[in-house]
């Protein structure tokens, strides 16, 4: 166990983790009054370790987005460029819990991470992204988005802060039966030391700016001079069709939990019931008013992906990629110990860029950190320097086997521990 000194205990928590303290409003216009009357596991057991509830913190709405840009509540602007350097994105959807760690607010910060969102922030504010295993910590508490792919992560400035919240974090819960009842201290006293470490050859994209493919390299270059560790090239076919698949599926897990946020069950009222014309009207007056665009674009995708007639050749297509990305990723782990990659293709936007992308280039943004969450793979992003030319900071992600946490947190030391180029 790692043991951190009590003044670095103060920690902020992601608008869709529930708190007493604090709103839990999931960025969501819906949600704007709302204050949770429990805590969530994973707060209740920080808490019950000393740890303290600092601030609640800004994010895409229901945790859809890349960018922080789709708040009901406001975008969050990257701290770590100054303030001459035209303004950045910090990243979404856990674009607040990465901005207060990257300001020095608070050394610490609860995020959810459902196929990027603690990653990609992470790596645009220039500090650690620690998405672990899928259900190493509890999800009760944790606002549904998509749930066979939700985490809960912890974003701070260093791999040993994230991992000593995590491990007062981890462990079985009763309310969350996807939760898994580990001995995490046994796995990493049972497993071999790492030796090999994998370079995916269809991460290689075209997408991938110059920058951070030498900075993945030199990365690579300096695990094998300085720690003996030996590269390999494995080969992941179905990488390509990860994002697509992601999409798929959490759109279609999205319409079917968001479908309680009707004004009745769930969120604000656009007008007293009796000025309704039945439930119809009452529930599409209210979801049109206090939803977002990017959730409705969500919703209205998942829906017609689980309709009659086109649920076998989306849905179903898109969970065997699934299944096969998975199984490919179990193979390479026979081979390698780790795989390590960007985080991001490239830096963060400018928020005037990224205000005026397209959604599915929005998406894109997550190509090289859905493939993981498919899998329910842990993943680290940790920091790499900054670009030479924008100033901006860039990530690199470590991957390990399911429930071999410790094997990502290892290898992202020695990441961490690198002196990079700025
Ligand atoms: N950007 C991705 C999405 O919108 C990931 C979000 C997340 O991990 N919560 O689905």
């Amino acid at each position: 166990m790692v043991s951190e000194p009590a003044h670095s205990k103060w920690v902020a928590v992601k608008a869709n983790i529930a708190t007493r303290e604090g709103p839990t409003n999931c960025g969501s216009a819906f949600l704007a009054d709302y204050t949770s009357p429990f805590d969530a596991t994973v707060v209740d057991r920080l808490k019950q370790h000393g740890y303290r509830i600092g601030l609640k913190t800004n994010m895409d709405e229901f945790g859809m987005g890349s960018f922080g840009l789709h708040s009901a509540f406001g975008s969050v602007t990257n701290p770590a460029l100054d303030a001459t350097a035209q303004p950045r994105v910090a990243g979404g959807s856990s674009s607040g819990s990465a901005a207060v760690v990257a300001a020095g607010q608070v050394p610490l910060a609860l995020g959810s991470d459902t196929g990027g969102s603690v990653r990609v922030p992470a790596a645009f504010c220039g500090i650690v992204g620690y998405k672990p295993s899928y259900g190493r910590l509890s999800r009760w508490g944790l606002v549904s988005y998509a749930s066979s792919f939700d985490c809960v992560g912890v974003l701070a400035s260093s791999v040993d802060q994230a991992e000593a919240a995590m491990q007062v974090m981890q462990g079985h819960d009763s309310r969350d039966e996807t939760s898994l009842n580990v001995d995490w201290a046994a796995q990493e006293a049972q497993d071999t030391p790492v030796r090999r470490v994998g370079v995916i050859q269809e991460a290689v994209i075209h997408e991938l700016a110059p920058a951070m493919h030498d900075r993945w390299e030199l990365a690579l270059q300096q695990l094998a001079q300085q720690h003996c560790l030996e590269i390999d090239t494995v080969s992941v076919p179905t990488l390509k069709q990860a994002l697509a698949a992601y999409y798929m599926l959490v759109s279609a897990e999205a319409a079917s939990n968001l479908s309680r946020y009707n004004g009745l069950c769930y969120g604000a009222q656009s007008g007293a019931p009796e000025t309704f014309d039945g439930f119809f009207d009452m529930y599409s007056s209210n979801r049109t008013q206090y939803l977002g665009d990017s959730v409705k674009q969500r919703i209205m995708t998942g829906n017609h992906i689980l309709s009659r007639g086109k649920f076998d050749s989306y849905y179903l297509t898109a969970a065997r990629v699934r299944a096969q990305l998975t199984l490919e990723l179990q193979r390479v782990f026979e081979r390698v110990d780790v795989l390590v990659l960007p985080t991001t293709a490239d830096v963060a936007p400018t928020i005037e860029a990224a205000r005026n992308i397209e959604p599915v280039q929005e998406y894109a943004t997550d190509v090289y950190t859905v493939p993981f969450s498919l899998a329910g793979l842990p993943a680290i992003s940790v920091p790499c320097g900054r670009d030479p030319q924008s100033s901006a900071p860039m990530g690199l992600q470590v991957v390990a086997p399911r429930q071999l946490d410790h094997r990502a947190a290892h290898v992202a030391r020695l990441l961490e521990a690198m002196s990079w180029p700025n």
